[in-house]
């Protein structure tokens, strides 16, 4: 069995931001000469979220709006932020948001579903963060 790992870098200008890595993640599968196996992909903070959905501006805005409304920004809001932190909010978002996806590979691609592509979820951003993408099969 073959294996690859990568770690992609990410730093946001934005606090709150949704961005596509499907084609790093694709780059990485490409690398890995990997045609049939399994190909995870998992923010390594936990403040940030790596999710599947559609490829659309309009979505991604409700995305955020969506969160902000369960999990408001509020420095005075969480015990968390008693820590002396203010990203309380980031936690919780990214917990509904979801840590890692795995997806088929086929043939040599991300076998998708129509309209899937893969996007980093920054809930706590403008800071160097990584995403980790490990593909194992032959
Ligand atoms: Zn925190």
């Amino acid at each position: 069995m073959k294996h690859h790992t990568a770690y992609i870098r990410i730093h946001t200008s934005m606090r709150y931001d949704i961005v596509n890595i499907t084609g790093k993640v694709e780059e990485e599968l490409r690398k890995s000469g990997i045609k049939e196996g399994l190909c995870l992909v998992n923010s390594m903070h936990i403040t940030s979220s790596v999710f599947i959905n559609d490829n659309e501006r309009g979505l991604h805005k409700d995305f955020l709006a969506w969160v902000e409304k369960l999990a408001p920004y509020d420095v005075n809001g969480y015990m968390h932020n008693l820590t002396g932190e203010d990203n309380g909010d980031a936690h919780l978002k990214r917990t509904i948001m979801g840590r890692e996806v795995v997806v088929a590979v086929t043939d040599g691609r991300l076998d998708f579903g129509p309209w899937e592509c893969i996007f980093y979820g920054e809930f706590d951003g403008q800071r160097d963060k990584r995403i980790l993408v490990k593909i194992i099969g032959e």
